[in-house]
Order: C-alpha cells, then structure tokens, then sequence
C-alpha cells in the first residue's frame, strides 16, 4: 500500500535514465504523482515543477532541454534538405522578438503648405 514508487525508487530510475542531467537535491517526495521541484544542471536559471511520474514518462520537463531536442532532430531530418530549409531551422532558432522587432512602416513626412509670394 501507499506510495507504489518510493523516493530511492524514483531517485534510482530518474539517474538511471537522465544520469546527472537533473538535480534532485530540493525534492520534498510525497507520493509518484505529487510534484517535485528539479532543477535541470544544464539549465539551472529556473526550477522545474514535474511529477515523478511524468518526469520519467517525458524528457524530463526541462523546456530548454526539449527545445534543444526539437531543434536537433528536425536538423537531423534536413540533413539531406536543401539549403533553403537549413535556413528556415536558423530562422526558427531565433527568439520570436526579433522576428516581431520590425521597424514601423516610414510615414511620409507631411509636405509643408507653399509659400506664396506676394506681389509687390
Ligand atoms: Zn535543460
């Protein structure tokens, strides 16, 4: 009865299966499906709020982890692509605010009214 999976289980099949890539140094173990927080030792900037389980069912949870995964495998599926795909995973990989960082559209500047002259 009680927790199927202890916290020396969990600990046991989470190093097993991710080595040192996570920190488990704060987790408070309650039960499998009670959230934990890890912290991933690659990207330590931001702690990770997962349950046991679907921390050994997924990645990981690290997000930047998952990014990097995701950007690998799609440029091992362009490996044999042309060039202007290749360009297009770059592209991806750039943040999405300087994609949106665009100059506004040049308003032309007002004309002034002209000048007449008056006739003496
Ligand atoms: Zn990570």
């Amino acid at each position: 009865m009680g927790n199927p999976i202890s916290r020396e289980l969990f600990l046991e099949r989470a190093r097993f299966r991710f080595g040192n890539q996570y920190d488990y140094a704060e987790i408070i173990y309650k039960s499998y499906k009670t959230p934990v927080r890890i912290r991933c030792t690659t990207h330590p900037v931001k702690q990770i709020s997962i349950t046991p389980e679907k921390h050994l069912q997924t990645t990981g949870g690290c997000k930047y982890c998952l990014r990097e995964m995701r950007i690998a495998s799609l440029e091992r599926e362009l490996n044999r692509a042309s060039p202007a795909s290749r360009a297009l995973v770059k592209l991806l990989d750039q943040p999405l605010i300087q994609q949106l960082d665009q100059p506004p559209i040049q308003q032309p500047e007002p004309q002034p009214a002209p000048i007449f002259h008056k006739e003496k």
